[in-house]
């Protein structure tokens, strides 16, 4: 199998996707303690390992940290910005109802600080963390105040936060435990960490029929795979083991449009209906199975730093 034209990033791909080629030989199935949960892990696809406990997919040749993928630059401000304005400020609106306005916050993984600026100009306090060089340069040259190193080079005081965001950044670092930690660290007692990633329980559906019938017909590619491929469960494992709290992990809207031409020749305007029918389709099976079937493309994980005011907060 071959990557999607979209998903050819520039940089370090295989750290990224992995190669995507089936292994020749075969060779023995040696199972390694799964890295969220300690059970069994063994070879899936692809050059992937996945438990079978907590359902996390994983890319077993861990390399260098991944900068945040850089595209085409014309789908540059629509992939980090545009098709996910409203995920955005529907966001920052819910956080401001949790923990209240004007606030401090961190975004983890900012590529071209989008997000910071949306929160400055809601009176948020906000920076962030980019290691792609050119994306950091971009930021700081806007005024942005951002650091260009991983966070875990940095530093940072402990308890500096009320609320840390990660949008679509856990499935590329190299090990998402002590990211996590240290965001854990960073946070003040009571505060919040926002993660939004991919749901493997969908994109292992959708990879595995992009290349038969209706898919493949259009050169239609809505599978995804990254580093780290969470499920619901190793999500909800990982930011328990770190030490979070309340965690509640739900279906995330979609983002609107096509940004990675994911649809062929469907085009962008298939893909947003679709998009939006699926994302009905999710909301209908979260609530008729009471929270426990979450089937959309990627989901929004919120968790808490527990406090002396114990209890929950949604
Ligand atoms: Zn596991």
């Amino acid at each position: 199998m071959t990557l999607p034209p979209a998903y050819r990033l520039k940089g370090d791909m295989k750290n990224i996707c992995g190669t995507l080629a089936p292994q020749a030989g075969g060779g023995v199935n040696i199972s390694v303690p799964c890295p969220i949960c300690g059970e069994n892990a063994s070879e899936w696809k692809y050059g992937f390992k996945r438990c079978s406990a907590c359902g996390i997919v994983y890319f077993s040749e861990k390399g260098e940290l991944s900068p945040a993928p850089s595209y085409e630059r014309l789908n540059e401000k629509q992939i980090y910005f545009s098709s996910n304005v409203n995920i955005f400020s529907g966001w920052l609106e819910r956080l401001e109802k949790i923990i209240g306005s004007g606030k401090n916050l961190l975004d983890i993984g900012c590529a071209y600080g989008d997000f910071i600026k949306l929160a400055l100009s809601r009176g948020w306090t906000a920076e962030g963390i980019e290691i792609s060089p050119e994306m950091a340069g971009h930021c700081k040259s806007s005024g942005l105040k951002v650091y260009d190193k991983d966070i875990l080079e940095l530093n940072l005081a402990a308890g500096s936060y009320d609320v840390i965001t990660m949008w679509a950044v856990l499935s590329l670092v190299r090990e998402p435990q002590p990211e996590l930690s240290e965001a854990f660290r960073i946070l003040k007692p009571g505060g919040l960490v926002l993660v939004r990633d991919y749901n493997f329980l969908f994109h292992k559906l959708a990879v595995s029929l992009q290349n038969t019938g209706f898919w493949k017909l259009f050169n239609a590619r809505p599978g995804i795979l990254h580093n780290w491929n969470f499920t619901p469960k190793s999500i909800k494992f990982l930011l328990k083991k770190t030490g979070f709290e309340n965690i509640k992990i739900i279906n995330s809207r979609p983002t609107t449009g096509d940004p990675y031409a994911t649809g062929g020749r469907l085009g962008s305007g298939f893909v947003s209906v679709f998009k939006n029918l699926y994302y009905f389709v999710s909301q209908m099976v979260y609530f008729v199975s009471f929270g426990r079937l979450l089937i959309s493309p990627s989901l929004i994980a919120i968790a808490k730093k527990p406090n002396t005011c114990r209890g929950s907060i949604y």
